[in-house]
């Protein structure tokens, strides 16, 4: 079992509004690999590995300029590397990996997936990656769990438009619950994985394409989440977060890849290319 001292007490508010971090070990419990949405919850033991539609696709149908046919090829091109690397992280904390799927998904809808063949789709994927399919999350305000696997992982939304206003982009190993919290501040934010990019790029992925796929992630979460605008200016729209749960040289190559994806998303929303979609 994989213990880490970088947890942060989520139980002592006034240490935590006092800025003041107390260390705790967290037994990590699972790895998961769940959609971007910033509603997709996970419990204390939870890593969460944040991918569009937990990388879904659909070759045709639904709306075409939200997520263009050449980036559901890529997703589909891409995921088997996020998921090789994701089984092997969890290898390595001892931990199994898991992928889900989730109600309202911003991801799915933009692909025309309705939610009972989202199910079905994100099971075939996983199957397909040889990674475990954990099941479609509950819609639940409290922590809940995931079907029989003591898997603390549950969805906060409830209708309604998405909250988030700003990305997190992981870089060294996922996010875990008390980490996120802390990252979001009071605010809530998209989860955009970029630890498994410096594997990929060994196993011969195009650096061009760990790019694009980052910056299509953004570009998607811009389009659906209409508090980001408000915010885009500041530098904070787009956090760099490292849980140190990788080695030093893995955790660089993927923040260099990031810092490349966030200076073209940039470049292009000052541009005013990008559009806001519309998505409940
Ligand atoms: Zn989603």
């Amino acid at each position: 079992m994989y213990n880490t001292d970088k947890e942060i007490d989520k139980t002592n508010l006034t240490n935590m509004e006092a800025g003041i971090e107390k260390k705790e070990a967290v037994q990590i419990t699972a790895v998961m690999e769940g959609c971007m949405d910033e509603d997709v919850k996970v419990g204390s033991g939870v890593i969460k590995i944040g991918l569009a539609g937990s990388g879904v696709t659909n070759e045709s149908g639904g709306n075409e300029e939200l997520y263009p046919i050449q980036y559901r090829k890529l997703m589909k091109k891409v995921s088997p590397y996020v998921d090789s690397w994701m089984k092997r992280f969890a290898k390595k904390n001892g931990v199994a990996a898991y992928t889900t799927s989730h109600p309202a998904c911003g991801a799915g809808e933009a692909q025309g997936i309705k939610e009972s063949d989202l199910i079905v789709a994100t099971k075939q994927n996983a199957h397909e990656n040889g990674i475990e399919y954990a099941g479609h999350l509950e819609i639940s305000s409290e922590p809940k769990n995931l079907g029989d696997k003591n898997l603390e992982i549950w969805f906060t939304r409830k209708g309604g438009p998405h909250t988030a206003d700003f990305f997190i982009l992981t870089t060294g190993g996922g996010i875990t619950r008390s980490e996120k919290t802390t990252v979001e501040g009071g605010h809530a934010a998209f989860d955009i994985s970029a630890d498994w990019v410096k594997d990929a790029l060994d196993e011969g992925l195009a650096r061009r394409d760990a790019v694009d796929i980052l910056v299509f992630q953004l570009k998607l979460g811009y389009a659906i989440a209409h508090k980001i605008a408000h915010k885009i200016g500041d530098v904070s729209v787009f956090k760099v977060f490292n849980g140190n749960r990788l080695d030093s040289e893995s955790s660089r190559v993927n923040a260099d890849v990031v810092n490349e994806s966030v200076e073209i998303a940039k470049q292009e929303i000052e541009k005013g290319n990008w559009k806001k979609a519309f998505h409940h």
